[in-house]
């Protein structure tokens, strides 16, 4: 078991939770759907579709805009929302949490404004082996206007992160690690506290990737100690368009705004402009109202589900499918970490991934294939793409069968 996941916790009533989301009883190709893709996107329970509709039908309106009923009620929504949000990550204030378009435009704010005041020439910039390109472009892009570098921890063939070597490779040039929580491609859970205290012993502020990891982890910012912890609405059962940067506050009151405009102002003039405090500097023009309302309902449901129950479920999936498709002859899985969340990259010889995810699709079983923007991870592993499953609280060992028999139709299609 998973040092992640509490063995203890009740099973989920996982028949009633199916009832939740719509989606789940579509025919695709005549067939019912199997969602295996959780990991590209999650699925909304119905409450948070029926909440955004209802800001949409009866509160729709703009926030922070005046005296207005109606302004004021859509604003104590929206904040409420970052409330949940704080509360879910264990931050010690909401003026920690800055909303964002999603973990991209996260990364980015941080890089283009913490980075650029930190980062000079000669300088590195230290990121992990597994990261998504989210996590890699914007340094490069920040790295080639400042004349830095780019340094890697290694991965082991298993997916795990070779940490033997942190200490020589933060040096006294390193201006901030960067480092997935939950790899998109191996499943790998990363033990970012370790390596947040072994950066923090060198005065190193560390960034964390948590896309994957709020779905299926309790995060706790404070408890980790993570400088900067960002993820997307769209993965956490929430909407897209919506994402969220927490930072510690005394880099966020130190770093500079990145997008100027309307709301993130104190005062305007021909001559300065002068800007409100965290988080309000960062979230300059009209934010995604409907959609921070809407994630705030997705983790009331996540929370009311317990994520220590949701972990549990997803890690017997994991564990019950990675046993079946190892049992397949000529299918690889990627990513044998120790400690894993559920997801599953696997590839069959002679058959790409591509193909094998159009043959899935044939059979109802929505998976991802490609290099799920994780280049440096397919050359790492020598294979241009993975087929990935992706396991939620609301599939099944039925799912599991599905998506088994049909990779075995695949390989008899390819024989
Ligand atoms: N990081 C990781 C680990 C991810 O899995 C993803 C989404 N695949 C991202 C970053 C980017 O998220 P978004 O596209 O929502 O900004």
């Amino acid at each position: 078991m998973s040092p992640t996941v509490n063995a203890t916790a009740q099973p989920l009533d996982v028949a009633a939770i199916r009832r939740d989301f719509p989606l789940l009883s579509r025919i695709l190709h005549g067939k019912p759907v199997v969602y295996l893709d959780s990991a590209v996107s999650g699925q909304m329970p119905l409450r948070t579709i029926e909440r955004m509709a209802k800001y949409e039908r009866d509160e729709h309106t703009n926030v922070h805009r005046g005296v207005s009923t109606l302004s004021q009620e859509a604003t104590d929504a929206y904040e409420a929302a970052r409330e949940k949000v704080r509360k879910f990550i264990g931050a010690a204030s909401i003026k920690e949490i800055v909303w964002t378009r999603g973990t991209t435009e996260s990364i980015n704010l941080v890089a283009q404004t913490f980075g650029r005041m930190k980062v000079g020439a000669g300088d590195e910039i230290l990121l992990s082996a597994m990261e998504h390109h989210a996590d890699i472009v914007p340094w490069q892009m920040l790295a080639e206007e400042k004349g830095a570098t780019l340094k890697v921890i290694p991965l082991t063939d298993d997916g795990e992160l070779i940490l033997d070597s942190l200490d020589e490779l933060i040096t006294d040039r390193t201006r901030i690690v960067g480092v997935v929580h939950v790899s998109n491609v191996l499943g790998t859970i990363n033990p970012v506290k370790e390596i947040i205290a072994r950066a923090h012993a060198k005065g190193v502020p560390v960034l964390v990737d948590g896309a994957q990891a709020v779905p299926h982890l309790k995060v706790d910012v404070k408890d980790l100690d993570a400088d900067f912890y960002v993820f997307s609405g769209h993965k956490l059962s929430g909407p897209t368009g919506i994402g969220v940067l927490y930072g510690k506050l005394a880099h966020l009151d130190a770093m500079p705004p990145w997008h100027g405009g309307g709301n993130m102002i104190r005062s305007v003039s021909w001559e300065k402009t002068t800007y409100i405090a965290a988080p309000g500097k960062f979230e300059a023009g009209t934010p995604p109202i409907a959609a921070a309302i809407g994630l705030g309902e997705s983790i009331d449901y996540l929370e009311a589900l317990g994520l220590d129950r949701i972990a549990a479920h997803e890690h017997e999936l994991l564990a019950y499918a990675t046993e079946k498709l190892s049992a397949i002859p000529g299918l690889r899985i990627l990513g044998q970490a120790k400690d894993k969340a559920s997801v599953l990259s696997f590839v069959v010889d002679g058959i790409h991934a591509h193909d094998m995810g159009s043959l899935l699709d044939g059979e109802g079983v929505v998976v991802r294939a490609g290099h799920h923007c994780a280049q440096p991870i397919m050359t790492r592993f020598g294979v241009p793409a993975t087929t990935r499953a992706s396991f939620a609280y609301f599939n099944t060992r039925e799912d599991v069968d599905v998506l088994v028999s049909a990779v075995l139709k695949a390989i008899e299609i390819f024989k």
